[in-house]
């Protein structure tokens, strides 16, 4: 209520303010009140008291009044001034009760008024009747629907020249039931909507009353006085002047006049038109008021306390010091919704409309993948929570399965167990994997279990970890890996022997020796393939995982990976083709090792039987010492009257053995090295690596957007935050003022 800036003549004396209204002005400018509340006028009182008629008489809308489409829902008319606009626009639209379940409160509030920009006249009365219709309200007695309903009407009036108000109309609250219409439910049910509105500390209540009744008796005064006992806003509208008694009149404005000296908001008599001059049509209604003010005695009675205009007046002057009282608590709330909306448009994360943005959020993900990478390489766990997840702990995962390869590789990697007695134990240093008490021993006579611990009749699995849907087609399916051949290796070096000797004397040829070892290394593929692969699923989780972690939503997420899937196909390809590479050479390449290692094996072989032959000629002598073990010395020759050709087995035996332990271990290394190391895990060549700022840059707009790009929901609300926030500062900036 703050067109008029100019004083009014027929204003009281209150008047507000000049420059409040003016802030009141800027705050209602920045559609405040669509985000936190503002004083609201609610129009309350009896069935019939002249409540619409107010209404109709301040905001100029043809509220219906015949008795049949008397209020039944609480409809709030919102009013804004706009001085862009020619002309008055309004739209209607419904806010569906709480307790409807979701459909119906979907269809209710899809409902838009079909030309309600003309809501004159007639427009306004056809709408109420669809809105009832809209409601599932009754429209005859007896029709079994309900009569009232909790759904709020909703109008928006937006014009040059109209004032900033919110009103509600709310059902009349009667008393008596009438049968077929009305129940005991729907009289309680009305009481409940109107003093909901009440009650709002917000509201400023406009209670209207008959002036040719009992005043003093009626509910809506007690009810005004329940909630407001202070009076501070409460504003009493009498109405039908016209029909109060002859002789009475005086009592009346003495009444008012009384009121409005009280120091409370007081009362306004308006006269409104009857139900006949409504029906004969063609009355105006502010000329008859100001006739009517004009005859005696009603006109004893002073401008400010008469007439539409005096309301109006009267509302205006309320409303801007409701607002200064509330000033304070407004700042507040001002404050606490423009925090509140800027957290959300921040959970909302960076804006990512334009290819710049993109490509700037995309940075900063790969930034963070690459933090998250280096610090599971480098066992930096404590850094981040999500480490808690082992998959993410990529660096112990690998050196774990790294570890896994080497034991089983040395327990079970070859196929025949050699001939026990061969190898020094006490000096032959451990390499990792490998565990003391489980170094190959061919013995097998009363051993139940396998060199690694399980029981010997029972396979392990060259792959330890559970498929990963995304990679099979080229991981490695996992094989059971069998215990090696316990007792047979001399009879099998025998045979091969056998049929590929020629005329060496005390030798044998080299090609021998690549035919045994690819024998004895035959489940060394299985085993490298399950490992490699094992090592391929443990980088892609991560991988998967990491990325995540770094983006701000799975979908993003998601479409990075699915773009990157064909390069890291590649990636795990060639780890797996070093790795065959490898094998390659090992089982199929020509034997050779420059390392001494070999020498060393060989020897200590053939000590450890020459030890043994002697052991069994040794026998005790006393030393002041203690006892020692000696041999005669003419005892000291190896004879063990072998064959040449057992002889030669023997050799071979002893130089296969020591050649497969060399090659053995070269082999571990390699593929740990080259194949998952350099390809998979730490090398320039790694998975990892490709999610890099050249990557990025190297992404087209459509790919960006494809991958950065915003869905139409996220990018609405975020618009409409935006516009919050906007609205909301200007109004702290109006407040502050
Ligand atoms: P509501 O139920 O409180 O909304 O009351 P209405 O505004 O629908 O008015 C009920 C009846 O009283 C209608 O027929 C109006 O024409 C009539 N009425 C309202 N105000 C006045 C008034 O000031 N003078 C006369 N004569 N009739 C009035
Ligand atoms: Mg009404």
């Amino acid at each position: 209520m703050v067109s008029t800036r100019e004083p009014d003549p027929r204003a009281g004396p209150m008047l507000a303010d000049p420059l409040l209204l003016e802030k009141i002005d800027k705050l209602f400018a920045c559609n405040i009140g669509e985000y936190i509340s503002l004083p609201q006028l609610v129009v309350v009182g009896d069935q019939s008291s002249g409540k619409s008629s107010a209404l109709e008489g301040l905001t100029k809308l043809s509220f219906p009044r015949d008795s049949g489409l008397c209020t039944r829902f609480a409809t709030q008319i919102i009013f804004r001034r706009d001085t862009n606009l020619k002309e008055r626009e309004i739209s209607a639209s419904i806010i569906p009760s709480p307790d409807l379940d979701a459909g119906d409160a979907e269809r209710l509030r899809a409902w838009k008024a079909s030309g309600a920009e003309t809501l004159g006249g007639d427009g306004f009365v056809s709408m109420m009747k669809e809105v009832h219709e809209v409601m599932g309200l009754s429209s005859f007695d007896n029709d079994g629907k309900p009569t009232f309903s909790n759904n709020v009407l909703c109008l928006e009036i937006c014009g040059p020249d109209e004032e900033h108000l919110s009103v509600i109309d709310v059902p009349g609250i009667f008393k008596n039931t009438t049968p077929g219409r009305t129940t005991k439910n729907d009289i309680a049910m009305v009481r409940n909507m109107v003093l909901r509105y009440m009650q709002n500390r917000w509201s400023i209540m406009l209670t209207v009353v008959p002036a040719n009744v009992d005043i003093a008796t009626q509910e809506i005064i007690e009810l005004a006085r329940e909630v407001d006992p202070p009076g501070e806003r409460t504003l009493r509208i009498l109405t039908k002047p016209d029909l109060v008694d002859k002789g009475a009149e005086d009592k009346v404005i003495d009444l008012i006049e009384d009121q409005n000296a009280s120091g409370q908001l007081g009362s306004v008599l308006v006269r409104n038109l009857g139900q006949q001059q409504l029906e004969d049509g063609n009355v105006n209604r502010d000329a008859e008021e100001e006739f009517f003010r004009q005859t005696a005695p009603w006109n004893r009675l002073r401008a400010e306390n008469f007439g539409i205009r005096a309301l109006k007046n009267r509302l205006q002057d309320v409303l801007a010091s409701t607002v200064r009282r509330e000033f304070p608590s407004v700042r507040k709330e001002v404050n606490k919704k423009l925090k509140a909306s800027k957290d959300t448009l921040r959970s909302l994360g960076d804006e990512r409309e334009t290819a710049e943005q993109q490509q700037r959020l995309l940075l900063g993900v790969v930034a963070t993948f690459q933090d998250i990478t280096q610090q599971a390489l480098t066992t930096n766990y404590g850094i981040r929570e999500i480490f808690d997840d082992p998959e993410l702990r990529l660096a112990t995962l690998v050196a774990n399965r790294n570890s896994d390869f080497a034991h089983d590789l040395t327990t079970r990697g070859h196929e025949y167990a050699f001939k026990p007695g061969s190898g020094d134990k006490s000096t032959d240093h451990k390499g990792e994997g490998e565990r003391d008490d489980k170094e190959e021993n061919g013995d097998g006579l009363e051993q139940k279990f396998g060199d690694d611990g399980t029981p010997e009749a029972q396979s392990i699995l060259s792959r330890k970890v559970t498929e990963n849907g995304d990679l099979h087609e080229i991981l490695h399916e996992g094989a059971p890996i069998e215990c090696s051949i316990r007792a047979g290796i001399t009879e099998w070096i025998s045979k091969l022997y056998g049929d590929a000797r020629g005329f060496e004397i005390g030798t044998f040829n080299h090609v021998l020796l690549s035919t045994l070892m690819k024998k004895q290394s035959a489940k060394w593929p299985n085993l490298a393939q399950g490992y490699v692969s094992d090592v391929i699923s443990y980088v892609h989780r991560f991988i998967q995982k990491a990325l995540l972690a770094a983006c701000p939503d799975s979908e993003m997420s998601s479409s990075i990976l699915s773009l990157l899937m064909d390069e890291l196909m590649d990636n795990y390809r060639q780890a797996i083709s070093v790795a065959d590479f490898l094998l390659g050479i090992e089982r199929a390449g020509t034997p050779m090792t420059l390392n001494h290692y070999l020498n060393d094996n060989l020897q200590k072989c053939r000590e450890k039987r020459f030890q043994d032959a002697l052991a069994k000629k040794a026998f005790t002598v006393e030393f002041p010492q203690g006892d020692e073990k000696a041999v005669r010395l003419g005892d000291v020759h190896h004879q063990d009257h072998m064959s040449n050709f057992d002889h030669t087995v023997q050799d071979i035996h002893d130089i296969l053995e020591s050649y497969y332990k060399v090659a053995r271990k070269r082999f571990v290394d390699n593929v740990c090295m080259q194949a998952t190391d350099h390809y998979l895990v730490t090398g320039p060549k790694s998975p990892m690596k490709l999610l890099s700022p050249a990557w990025v840059n190297s992404l087209s707009t459509d790919q960006l957007e494809e991958i950065a790009g915003e869905d139409a929901v996220t990018r609405r609300r975020r618009q409409q935050l935006r516009k919050e926030i906007r609205h909301l500062e200007s109004g702290r900036k109006a407040l502050m003022i």
